[in-house]
């Protein structure tokens, strides 16, 4: 399981630095999660203004 954050995020940041395995990047219109190392634990989700990280 992993997180991926969908096309509503604003790209405010806010959820980078929450995330325990640093695995949140700028992309290039949206942030985007490495699901490969995403350990599912939420922290993006509770930070995000916009709800825009989504469990798969
Ligand atoms: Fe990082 Fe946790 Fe969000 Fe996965 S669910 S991207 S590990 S903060
Ligand atoms: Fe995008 Fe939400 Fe992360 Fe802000 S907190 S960069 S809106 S996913």
């Amino acid at each position: 399981m992993a997180y991926v954050i969908n096309e509503s995020c604003i790209a405010c940041g806010a959820c980078e630095s929450e995330c325990p395995v640093s695995c949140i990047s700028a992309g290039d219109n949206v942030y985007v999660i490495d699901e490969d190392v995403c350990i599912d634990c939420g922290s993006c989700a509770n930070v995000c203004p916009v709800d825009a990280p989504q469990q798969k």
